[in-house]
């Protein structure tokens, strides 16, 4: 009764429009063949191990200074991996970096949404954009998608940026769950349509895009409302090291130094993400091979009947099922935890070294009839 009491009392105080909610979690459990949160499969190798020992050595010594608040190095070195990456020549200042992409695009509605405005995403699209905004005092629109298809098309994505004249526009291209790149027109479609509003391209699995897939970085110059965010936590292997970043107009990027809470980046999370990206071409070799697991989990599916949706990411989002959350405890009761997205009749699925497709497809493969 006390603990009732101490809960009902909390929930008076708490800001009304965060009562009643639940926090995002997928769950953490421990299973043999975790296949449920995008994650890389692949440890992080040894050579980068001892480089990140070494280097954290002299950085433990002077923890008792604050961070470099402007993270230099470290965007030194973004800097370059992004041009080498994508082509895309950026310079330092239009890099910002956070504790994950998540911290990014948090900075973003901070920043630029807050009361009375409005932030727009296509559903079903990545959980968190309506989260952060909704926490953060702005006002979501949700947007929508061909339904069957989940496709999104410029004419109606521009429609529906013109009926809510929105702050913040996300875009997630490839887009999580589904697994597809936006066609390209879309974002240029987007800016056309909501003037009034920052338009941000989540490219959080933009190393996975299947090849002529365009990134948004191709599009900054000229347009100072435009955002990219991406993340290590996928491609690079290092969703524990919490590293996501943007890249974006200089003047955009300055403006989130008023959002952000002082030495946000510690000083070793600034040398392991550096230190790793002096790594890239090592942490990255995993992802031509987590594409081709993707690639062997899309034909396994089809193979058996079921709907995989086109995927330029590392996973796959797949339809067709009687009934998707008795196909998820089958398949967890099998040692295979998938994630349930709440899309009637789908599975999402990561791709992770080929051990793990084998597990998952044979473990789809027994299960009864009724549970695929
Ligand atoms: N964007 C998308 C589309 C994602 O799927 C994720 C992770 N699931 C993130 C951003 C956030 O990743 P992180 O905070 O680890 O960079």
């Amino acid at each position: 009764p006390e603990a009732r009491t101490a809960a009902h009392e909390i929930g008076r105080l708490l800001r009304p429009d965060l009562r009643g909610r639940s926090p995002y979690g997928a769950p953490q459990l421990d299973v043999p063949v975790r296949l449920n949160t995008n994650e890389n499969s692949y440890p992080v190798p040894e050579v980068i191990v001892r480089a990140v020992m070494a280097a954290l050595e002299d950085d433990i010594r002077s923890l008792n200074r604050y961070p470099d608040r402007e993270f230099t190095d470290l965007r030194a070195v973004l800097t370059s991996y992004l041009g080498q990456q994508s082509g895309v020549r950026v310079r330092p200042e239009q890099v910002w970096a956070g504790n994950g992409s998540n911290e990014v695009l948090s900075h973003l509605v901070q920043a630029f949404g807050g009361h009375g405005r409005t932030a727009l995403g296509f559903t079903p699209s990545y959980s968190m954009h309506p989260i952060i905004t909704a926490t953060l005092g702005t006002t979501w629109a949700d947007g929508m998608r061909e339904s069957g298809t989940f496709e999104l098309t410029a004419e109606a994505a521009a429609e529906q940026a013109r009926a809510h004249d929105p702050s913040i526009v996300f875009l997630c291209s490839p887009n999580n769950p589904t697994g597809t790149a936006l066609p390209f027109e879309v974002i240029g479609a987007v800016l056309d349509a909501a003037p009034n509003a920052v338009v941000v391209v989540d490219e959080a699995y933009a190393e996975f895009a299947r090849p002529g897939t365009r990134s948004a970085l191709t599009l900054l110059e000229g347009n100072p409302r435009l955002v990219v965010t991406r993340t290590m936590s996928k491609a690079f292997a290092f969703a524990g090291g919490r590293l996501g970043y943007l890249v974006a107009d200089p003047a955009l990027v300055d403006a989130l130094r008023l959002v952000r809470l002082p030495y946000h980046l510690s000083t070793p999370t600034q040398t392991i993400a550096r230190v790793a990206l002096q790594h890239a071409d090592l942490l990255l070799a995993t992802v031509e091979a987590i594409k081709a697991e993707r690639d062997r989990i899309v034909d396994g599916l089809a193979g058996m009947g079921l709907a995989p949706v086109a995927s330029d990411s590392n996973f796959v989002l797949f339809g067709g099922l009687a009934d998707a959350h008795a196909t998820w405890q089958a398949l967890l009761e099998a040692g295979v935890l998938v994630r349930d997205v709440g899309i009637p009749h789908h599975l999402r699925v990561t791709a992770g070294t080929p051990a793990e497709t084998s597990a998952f497809l044979e473990a789809m493969g027994r299960l009864a009839p009724e549970h695929r």
